[in-house]
């Protein structure tokens, strides 16, 4: 049995939201350097170079990426054999977000309604995995609300096949449009239930760019998904080109037989991740 106090988790979590405000993932960085030189438009092109001056910037001065620093939602993997100390860990990790978004914009609002703003950032969304051993692994993501706006989901049944779920990905990203804020990383969830496909297509915006799904008949609709996204026009923030996305990455479920769902969640110029590991 392994004994972590809930402190340190406070200081360590707090320490990577700060992080991943002001550095946006090195391989989002090195994508979008390699789409600079595939951009056909001059001005997706001087968008690129943009961002990319952008993140260079927050990165140096340490200040936020976007102005929309998001909601933090917190993946956490704990080992079985790990036992936390000296408080609640739930309460911990609220305290780490309110701690870290001292200094960063505000978004959330403690009721979807009446629309008051908790003032802190508070809560975090957190998911929890109980895995073997004594290891634990957070994982931040700092979800932009552009791009989560223009994210769906759909209960469709299993007649629509391959071709319905590839058109409702197609059709997702069409609608969003500039509002996504594009380049996009498009994550996927295919199967499960209602709640859990969400997830999956969430869980799918962890992985890091270039990587490819196991399943090779997933990985060929992963690259078939990312050509056709390309084609429509798009291009980086809506001014047209042909890199709408970097990425389609696609998680899957096991499902029901009277089911296919599916799920899309997108992630915008500012793809905010990262993780540690205590
Ligand atoms: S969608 Fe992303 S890039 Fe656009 S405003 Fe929101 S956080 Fe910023």
């Amino acid at each position: 049995m392994r004994t972590i106090a809930v402190s340190e988790v406070r200081q360590a979590v707090g320490d990577l939201l700060r992080r991943a405000a002001h550095h946006l993932p090195e391989d989002y960085l090195a994508a979008m350097r390699d789409a600079r030189g595939r951009e056909q438009s001059p001005t997706g092109q001087q968008v690129i170079e943009l961002l990319l001056e952008n993140a260079s910037y927050a990165e140096a001065e340490e200040i936020p990426t976007c102005q929309d620093t998001g909601m933090a939602i917190l993946f956490i993997e704990v080992g079985q054999d790990v036992h936390f100390s000296g408080g609640e860990i739930e309460a911990a990790l609220q305290a780490a977000t309110r701690d870290a978004y001292a200094d960063l914009r505000k978004s959330v609002v403690s009721d979807p309604l009446l629309r008051i703003n908790s003032g802190d950032n508070s809560p975090a969304l957190i998911h929890w995995r109980i895995v073997a051993g004594e290891r634990l692994r957070i994982t931040a993501l700092q979800k932009g609300f552009g791009a989560e706006l223009m994210s769906r989901v759909q209960m469709f049944p299993p007649s629509v096949g391959v071709e319905g779920a590839r058109r409702f990905v197609l059709e997702t990203v069409e609608r969003a449009g500039p509002n996504a804020c594009p380049p996009l990383i498009v994550g996927v969830g295919i199967g499960g239930s209602l709640d859990s496909v969400g997830l999956a297509a969430k869980k799918a915006l962890l992985r890091p760019i270039g990587s490819v799904n196991p399943a090779p008949h997933i990985a060929e609709l992963e690259d078939d998904l990312l050509g056709a996204i390309n084609r429509l026009g798009i291009g980086p923030q809506g001014l047209g080109g042909v890199v709408t996305a970097l990425a389609v990455q696609i998680e899957t479920l096991a499902t029901h037989i009277a089911a296919l769902p599916v799920a899309v969640n997108l992630n915008c110029s500012a793809p905010r991740r990262a993780s540690v590991e205590l």
